[in-house]
Parts: C-alpha cells; structure tokens; sequence
C-alpha cells in the first residue's frame, strides 16, 4: 500500500501517518523528519535545509526528490510506505510517478487531511517536538506524561522555531500556493481521499482505516 499525506502544515499528517505506518507495518517516511535529523547531524544537505526551512519555505524540489526516490527503494519499503509531507510541489508528484512508473508501480491513496487555516495556528503553537525521537505532541489536544519530556524516549520536547506564529502564518501561504494544487492533481487520478482532520485524532484515523479498507 502506497500512501500519500496531504494537508495544511499541523493539519494531523505525521500524528496520522505514525498510526498507519504501525497498523500495516509500512515505514513512515516524513521529508521533514529527513531534513531535521540531516540539521542535527550537521551534514551538507542539513545546512542546505534549514536556510529554507526556518523562513517557512520549501526545499528546492531538486534536494528533495531523489532524496524521496531512493528512501522508497530501499527494502523496507518494498510492501509499500506513508509519504508525510512529500510531495509538496507539482513537479515533485510529477518526479514521484514518473519514477514509479519506471517500475510498473503507482501511488494506492492520496489522503488529504482537511482543516481550515483557522485551526491551524493554535495546531502549531501548542505542538511539541521531541528532540531525539521526532515524537510529536501537543500541549492540550495529545499532552505527555510528564511536561517537557517525551513519553517514548524520555527526550527534550521543544516547540521547533518553524512553528512561530510568524512563520507559521508563511508557511501556510506557501501551502496554499504550492501544495494545495496537488489536491486537483491527484482528484484527476481517482485517488484523492478527503477526511474531516478537525476531529479527534481517534476518528480521523476510524474514518482513515474506512478508506483504506473499502
Ligand atoms: P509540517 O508537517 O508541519 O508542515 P514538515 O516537518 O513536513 O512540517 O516540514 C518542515 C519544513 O521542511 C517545511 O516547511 C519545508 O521547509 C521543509 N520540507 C519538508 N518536506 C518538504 C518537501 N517535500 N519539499 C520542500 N520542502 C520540504
Ligand atoms: P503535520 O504533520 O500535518 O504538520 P502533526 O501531526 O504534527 O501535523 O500535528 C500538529 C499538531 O496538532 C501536533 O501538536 C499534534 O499533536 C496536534 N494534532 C494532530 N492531530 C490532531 C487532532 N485531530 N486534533 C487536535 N490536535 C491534533
Ligand atoms: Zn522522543
């Protein structure tokens, strides 16, 4: 099963592509965990990154996508994956498929996790990363056990500069003009699947498993 998740930043993506990644044993492969761990490490592409990021905009298409094409070559990902946060441009989908089609494989579902802009800024200054894991939480709506620290692995949680209010505003206008276009994109090819993500996070993923399971 090949899955990719749609939404506005803090929509519920990566909350939502965890759980599905556990359900079906498929990896979850988030292009912003990817770039946070290669900032962490200090590499090239890491330095390369975090100049767009901290602005609240996109990596160049061009480090993102044979970043993205060989992450789903890789074995684990053979009985399929959860795309979080890729793609984000046209020409990104347009480089996924074409590398798909070099081997007979297309992408299953496109799942757009639908919540308005109004949400989304309360969404983004509430969440709390953690710092070793990529864990993510959120002071109100998924609190941890013991404030400030991660219930998986006992890291540092930190709210991540991005998520300023400030940025958040940016990357928002970002979403609208660069990512929402892939909802038409993949509407034409019968795989967009819409869900309600101002629900709790239970319910979307009830009615997530419903579009899977059909
Ligand atoms: P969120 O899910 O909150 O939007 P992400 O962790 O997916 O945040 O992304 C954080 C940042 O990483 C983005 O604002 C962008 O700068 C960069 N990024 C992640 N994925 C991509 C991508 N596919 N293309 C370009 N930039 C990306
Ligand atoms: P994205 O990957 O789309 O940027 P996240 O999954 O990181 O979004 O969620 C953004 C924030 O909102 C996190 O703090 C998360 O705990 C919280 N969150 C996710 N889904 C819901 C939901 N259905 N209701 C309330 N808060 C949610
Ligand atoms: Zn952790």
């Amino acid at each position: 099963m090949k899955i990719i998740m749609l939404g506005a930043p803090g929509a519920g993506k990566g909350t939502q592509a965890k759980k599905i990644a556990e359900k079906y044993a498929i990896p979850h492969i988030s292009t912003g965990d990817i770039f946070r761990a290669n900032i962490k490490e200090g590499t090239e592409l890491g330095k390369k990154a975090k100049a767009y990021m901290d602005k609240g905009e996109l990596v160049p298409d061009e480090l993102v996508c044979d970043l993205v094409v060989d992450r789903i070559s890789q074995a684990d990902a053979k009985n399929g994956y959860v795309l979080d946060g890729f793609p984000r441009t046209i020409p990104q989908a347009e480089a996924l498929d074409a590398a798909l089609e070099k081997i007979n494989e297309k992408v299953d579902f496109a799942i757009d996790v639908d919540v308005p802009d109004d949400n989304i800024i309360n969404r983004m200054s509430g969440r709390r990363a953690c710092v070793s894991c990529g864990g993510t939480y959120h002071v109100e709506f998924n609190p941890t056990k013991v404030e400030g620290v991660c219930d998986a692995c006992g890291g540092k949680l930190i709210l991540r500069d991005d998520d300023q209010p400030e940025t958040v505003k940016n990357r928002l206008e970002v979403y609208h003009a660069q990512t929402q276009p892939l909802i038409a994109y993949y509407t034409e090819k019968n795989i967009l699947k819409t869900v309600d993500g101002t629900q709790d996070m239970a319910k979307v993923f009830t009615d997530i498993v419903g579009i899977l399971e059909v």
